[in-house]
């Protein structure tokens, strides 16, 4: 077998500053400090913090006042209000929200305060997309679609009819052909619209790499969290040049019988996938080569 890397891939700019931060937080031996939410959607390093002291809360009502002393805000960031109302409860708040998530809260909030109905391309069950929604002002109009067949829907039933205009952003990890649709389609009908491009370079970058890589190998191996959105958008891109694509969280989810001696071994990997966990799936990749009958791979 032959390994190949893509040239991108792993911790993004954002998810490595928020691992940085509770890396330092567990070397300063700091206690009773938790993050709202997974910090990232990732096991094998939020199972790392919970053995180093660092566990998670999934709502406020999780947060213990008598005993936390901080709260992480972890990448994907998290509503104004449930910030505030940490800080109320005389915790501290260190905000570990991407800088280019936050640039999404700060497009929202004045758009709403301009009166912009906001249109959010994404998964609105997402927490950086429930995050996006609670920066919204007022009571603009909003709606969270995932394709442009939403967006049609939402046509027919007349949501749009009274729009002279409208203000759209996308989920960080959203692919631009499909958001370039969605913007083509409502640029027909309504008469302003204003366009953020808010997907992020570092997941650009990683889906560039894969579009490149996919189609020279025989199988590629995507590693990241079964709930990462940026991992499971390379699985999809792969998936679309290589039937034999596989996402796995870490080496335990890799199996013998997915591969053959002589294939091309394409990787690459979730901007929220530690250094560590591509080690360990490479490591073992050249295990079963072994096993298989290939030479050594250097
Ligand atoms: S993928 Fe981009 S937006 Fe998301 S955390 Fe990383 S740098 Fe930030």
């Amino acid at each position: 077998m032959e390994i190949f890397l893509a040239e991108k891939m792993g911790f993004c700019f954002g998810v490595k500053r928020t691992v940085d931060i509770a890396m330092k937080i567990i070397e300063n031996k700091e206690k009773n400090v938790v993050t709202f939410g997974p910090i990232i959607h990732n096991e094998d390093l939020t199972d790392y913090l919970k053995k180093n002291g660092i566990n998670y809360v999934n709502s406020l009502t999780d947060i213990d006042v008598e005993k936390t002393e901080k709260v992480i805000i972890r990448t994907h960031g998290a509503k104004k209000e449930v910030i505030d109302t940490i800080k109320k409860m005389g915790i501290k708040v260190i905000d570990g929200t991407c800088p280019y998530v936050m640039r999404v809260h700060r497009i929202v909030e004045k758009l709403s305060k301009e009166n912009y109905p906001i249109l959010i391309i994404g998964n609105k069950d997402h927490p950086e997309i429930i995050g996006v929604i609670g920066y919204i002002q007022g009571d603009v109009p909003y709606f969270v679609v995932k394709n442009v067949e939403e967006v049609e829907e939402l046509r027919k039933q007349g949501k749009f009819d009274k729009f002279k205009k409208i203000g759209i952003v996308t989920q960080t990890t959203e692919k631009i052909d499909k958001v370039r649709k969605i913007v083509n389609y409502l640029m027909d009908f309504i008469p302003e619209v204003r366009y953020f491009k808010t997907i992020c370079y570092a997941t650009d970058e990683n889906q560039q790499a894969i579009h490149k890589l996919a189609p020279m190998v025989d199988i590629v191996i995507v590693i990241g969290g079964k709930h990462s959105s940026n991992t499971i958008k390379l699985y999809e891109i792969a998936k679309s040049y290589c039937k034999r694509t596989y996402h796995i969280q870490n080496e335990k989810d890799l199996r013998i019988e997915w591969f053959k001696h002589d294939d091309k071994v394409g990787i690459t990997a979730g901007a929220s996938t530690p250094d560590w966990v591509i080690k360990n799936v490479i490591d073992k990749i050249k295990e079963f080569d072994q096993i298989l009958g290939g030479k050594e791979i250097l």
